[in-house]
């Protein structure tokens, strides 16, 4: 029990210290607020509920598993897994990130470096994919399938002997005309009122086995498939019992039903995010792409329904380490 003495004196000392000084005050006091809020029901390792109480391992509350005997922390097998960054801080690199704040913005609101924040965003965009995958986006309905185009950019990286041209300045514009080498393509498919499934696979237009690639797997088999024409999205009637509707080829009252609009929308989107980022590292482009199909659709509840699945110990391990953030899923073009 504290006394308003006690406060009282607590903030006295707190106003003579310096500002790093209260920056790590901080940052403990918010980890022992996490420590306390977090509730674990089940063993990460073996989803058993019989766990007990044991101990403390570095100032998190440590835990035994009567079922397989082995002990883990509050944070074992989430993003926050050897962190020194506590949930809280997590939690605001979450919401810049789906928000498409640069890094540098949450660097300094947060009082961190830049490559602190840097890894925390890739670690967590690292686990999203695999929250995505787990639970994958079936395109059923009308879906509209498109592509688009983004210039490359290799930011942070001398331009290897293969790339034939000097480097852009940020914010430039592509040296050719039209959809050349310099560009991107991401592959995107659409349901209207429902789920997005993207992927970035090569320069060019998409062939039969980039689609095969980015859809199997994401088709329903009653599914109307609506794109622009290109030919190899026949391909995807091998992968579901899928119609497609090329719609440059419907009569002009149709028009109000055959469209892109959907996934023009969120073409406009994507290019919104990437100007605002000045580029993406194309080598990281799958990672924010994943960002980008949840962002777009973003719902009120989101912030909290991520941080309680990549923050609570589940039996999926979505801790990744530098290791990881430096060579899990690179675009490699
Ligand atoms: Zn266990």
């Amino acid at each position: 029990m504290y006394s308003d003495s006690n406060k009282n004196q607590l903030i006295e000392c707190i106003k003579t210290l310096s500002s790093e000084a209260i920056h790590m005050l901080l940052t403990l006091a918010l980890r022992m607020i996490d420590v306390e809020n977090i509730t674990i029901t089940i063993c990460p390792y073996c989803g058993s509920e019989e766990i007990v109480r044991n101990g403390k391992k570095c100032g998190k509350q440590r835990f035994l598993c009567k079922s397989c005997k082995r002990t883990f922390v509050t944070t074992t097998h989430t993003i926050l897994s050897m962190s020194h960054s506590p949930a809280s801080i997590w939690r605001e690199v979450v919401s810049d990130t789906l928000q498409g704040h640069a890094i540098d913005y949450t660097a300094e609101r947060l009082g961190l470096s830049h490559p602190c924040i840097f890894g925390m965003r890739h670690k967590f965009l690292l686990a999203l994919q695999d929250l995505i995958a787990a639970d994958p986006v079936l395109l059923n309905q009308v879906a509209e399938l498109d592509e688009t185009f983004v210039l490359d950019c290799f930011k942070g990286k001398e331009l290897s002997s293969e790339i034939n041209r000097p480097a852009r300045k940020h914010g430039a514009k592509a040296q050719k005309r039209g959809i050349s080498n310099e560009y991107i393509c991401i592959n995107t498919g659409v349901q209207r009122n429902g789920g997005v499934v993207a992927e970035a696979t090569n320069r060019a237009k998409p062939d039969k086995s980039e689609l095969t690639q980015v859809y199997e797997g994401h088709l329903q088999d009653s599914c109307l498939v609506l794109c622009d024409g290109l030919k190899s999205y026949n391909v995807l009637k091998e992968i579901a019992k899928c119609s497609i509707q090329d719609i440059a080829t419907v009569c002009k009252e149709e028009e109000n039903f055959y469209h892109l609009n959907t996934v023009n929308n969120f073409h406009s989107f994507i290019k919104g995010r990437y100007d605002f980022y000045r580029g993406v590292a194309t080598k990281y482009l799958n990672r924010y792409v994943t960002l980008f199909t949840l962002a777009w659709q973003q719902s009120g509840t989101i912030l909290a329904d991520l941080c309680s699945k990549l923050f609570t110990p589940s039996t999926t391990n979505y801790f990744y380490g530098n290791q990881g953030v430096k060579k899990e899923r690179l675009l490699i073009i």
